[in-house]
């Protein structure tokens, strides 16, 4: 196509033309037989690319922060303790939105480019008793990686539920929900899942569930409210027809597809891709004396990188040079360091052809401007 630029961007991603093209079929009935399959279909993989088999999955029309939302709304009461585990901007917006619905919000922030020490974490809920703690399993600011494992267990430990901010790791990053204790994990559908933005997915334990029934207020978002949605997930995953609000015909349609072909590329498959990728990229990078935001090559993501701009070139040139080579990537994220770095996603239907254009189009934007 001509004028076709590669969008190698955190999200939205390259998309597979399967699932551009499921998008594009005549939008049905949402309480159409076929339509009911395709949701309750969509609700069985999910739980597999979860790694939960037995939590309750949930589709909704919206962004990845509808999703956060959800998990807050729902699990928020006024005046609950919540720690937030912030490796970035994501984290920060985790505390600002559990706020609103009353929580009282620690903050355990890690230095820029890395975690928060696992002891710092246990220190925290020794002294204080939380009822849920919050972290980004790869903040798209700074393609920092967490750990989930050791945060899941001190869940379990202290009695704290755990929701962790996938929307930048599940399909892309392991993610084994169920072992590792996690009690929301949470994306949307615009990054490693590649389905067009507009769909807000979550996976719920059982033991989230069991603390939202017990609930002393009512839950102070209509539209987030699981009283409303929890009904409409099950009759879906049961093949009943049921309503509450429309929900995205097409994008789950594009969303089944998409889950299908993650599964049948098999979730180790999958992972070790999105490493193999990560970590050829970044070391073609470092081999141009390009530095990474991350402080640790072990805290680095597989779903995207984030790359110092060369000492003395502007930013907004060297992004331009990129994009005249037709690659898009995206600008610094974190506020202290907005004009100093740059943001490549390789995640989802991302490939080596991908990747070597991207290497290209940096490389040569380099040669311009340097
Ligand atoms: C993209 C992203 C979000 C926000 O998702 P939207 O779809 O833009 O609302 C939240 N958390 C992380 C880690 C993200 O990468």
């Amino acid at each position: 196509m001509k004028g076709r630029k590669l969008l190698m961007i955190p999200g939205p991603v390259e998309f597979e033309p399967a699932v551009l093209q499921a998008m594009g079929a005549p939008t049905c009935s949402h309480t159409a037989p076929a339509f009911i399959d395709i949701f309750g279909n969509c609700l069985g993989m999910m739980k597999k690319v979860w790694g939960c088999s037995d939590g309750q999955a949930f589709i909704m029309a919206g962004s990845g922060t509808l999703a956060m939302d959800m998990a807050g709304a729902n699990l928020i009461e006024p005046g609950d303790r919540a720690l937030v585990i912030s490796t970035g901007y994501f984290g920060e917006r985790y505390a600002e939105l559990l706020k609103r619905y009353g929580a009282e919000v620690t903050i355990l922030k890690s230095e820029t480019g890395g975690t928060v020490p696992v002891s710092d974490i246990e220190n925290s809920l020794k002294s204080t008793k939380y009822k849920l703690m919050t972290f980004t399993h790869v903040d798209t600011s700074t393609a920092v990686r967490v750990d989930p494992r050791p945060i899941g267990e001190l869940g379990r430990k202290y009695n704290v539920l755990t929701i962790l901010d996938g929307v930048c790791s599940v399909a892309g990053e392991e993610m084994q929900q169920n072992e590792w204790g996690i009690d929301v994990a949470l994306t949307a559908s615009q990054k490693a899942i590649g389905v067009p933005p507009g769909l807000a997915l979550l996976v719920v334990s059982q033991k989230a569930l069991e603390v939202w029934r017990t609930r002393r207020a009512p839950v102070g978002n209509y539209y987030c409210d699981w009283s409303n949605w929890l009904p409409i997930m099950q009759a879906y995953g049961d093949s009943r027809p049921s309503y509450f609000g429309t929900p995205a015909v097409n994008l789950v349609a594009a969303l089944e597809v998409s889950l299908r072909m993650i599964l049948d590329e098999g979730m180790e498959n999958r992972i070790h891709r999105h490493w193999s990728i990560a970590k050829e990229f970044r070391s073609t990078m470092a081999g141009m004396g390009l530095k990474m935001l991350p402080l640790r090559e072990e805290d680095a993501a597989n779903t995207m990188s984030a790359v110092y701009f060369p000492e003395g070139v502007s930013g907004s040139d060297f992004l331009a040079a990129i994009a005249e080579s037709g690659v898009i990537v995206a600008p610094g994220l974190l506020p202290s360091l907005k004009t100093k770095y740059f943001r490549v996603g390789h995640m989802g239907a991302v490939n080596n052809a991908d990747i070597n254009s991207t290497v290209a189009a940096i490389e040569k934007a380099l040669k311009v401007l340097t």
